[in-house]
């Protein structure tokens, strides 16, 4: 039996390195209902990146005003640059019971919370040791160490927020974790509040019970 249903929130968090991208990739590849939400950002782009698919790269002056119009969800500065996530394609989604999920830090989840808590899940994943996070972080060999070093800072502030995530997650295996999402994910489309017709429904098993008496 099939209900109508709102789509999910699902953010997933973690220092940089230990593995939200990957994992993101794998859940998007092999789940048709899930849509990233791209954010925009201030940030240079790095080699690789593609406008609209990673981020929208926007001048500062374009991201103040879309956050002064209000066409932001969250918004935050994170290692020196800004981001934001636009809203309009994110509650037409929603609405229309697609899931969304997002690769914002833990500023951006608490404003996310207080906008939208009952369409949210989130998972936040650790890395199983700081000495693996710093080998992941330099096999990428995206940045510079000066900027792997500040990244190592900013894990620090990340993972004082773990007690903020629905599910906190060691990702030392990769299917493991993308398993344990995927799980995280089907449970949350079940929830209560999120099949939109189940009144009805209800009301039409009540109404099938009072024309028995
Ligand atoms: P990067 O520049 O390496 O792609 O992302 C840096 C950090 O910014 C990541 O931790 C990512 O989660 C965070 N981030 C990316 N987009 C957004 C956004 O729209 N809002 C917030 N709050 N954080 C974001």
């Amino acid at each position: 039996m099939q209900f109508n249903r709102r789509g999910v929130m699902l953010v997933i968090a973690s220092p940089s390195g230990a593995g939200k991208s990957s994992i993101t990739r794998r859940l998007l590849a092999e789940d048709d209902n899930l849509t990233m939400s791209v954010s925009v950002t201030t940030r240079p782009m790095r080699d690789g990146e593609v406008d609209g698919k990673d981020y929208h790269f926007v001048s500062l002056d374009r991201y103040d005003a879309m956050r002064n119009e209000g066409k932001l969800l969250e918004w935050a500065k994170v290692h020196g640059n800004f981001y934001g996530t636009p809203a309009a394609q994110v509650d037409e989604l929603i609405a229309a019971g697609r899931d969304v999920v997002f690769d914002i830090d833990y500023q951006g989840t608490q404003q996310l919370y207080a906008k939208r808590g009952s369409d949210m899940v989130s998972v936040f994943l650790l890395p199983p040791s700081i000495p693996e996070l710093q080998a992941r972080l330099r096999a990428r060999a995206l940045d510079s160490e000066e900027t792997i070093s500040q990244r190592l800072q900013n894990a620090r502030i990340e993972i004082e927020h773990w007690g903020e995530y629905d599910y906190v997650l060691v990702n030392d295996d990769l299917d493991e974790t993308c398993n344990a999402v995927a799980r995280i994910l089907a449970t949350g489309r079940l929830t209560r509040s999120r099949q939109t017709n189940l009144s009805v429904f209800i009301k039409g098993l009540q109404a099938q019970i009072d024309s028995l008496q």
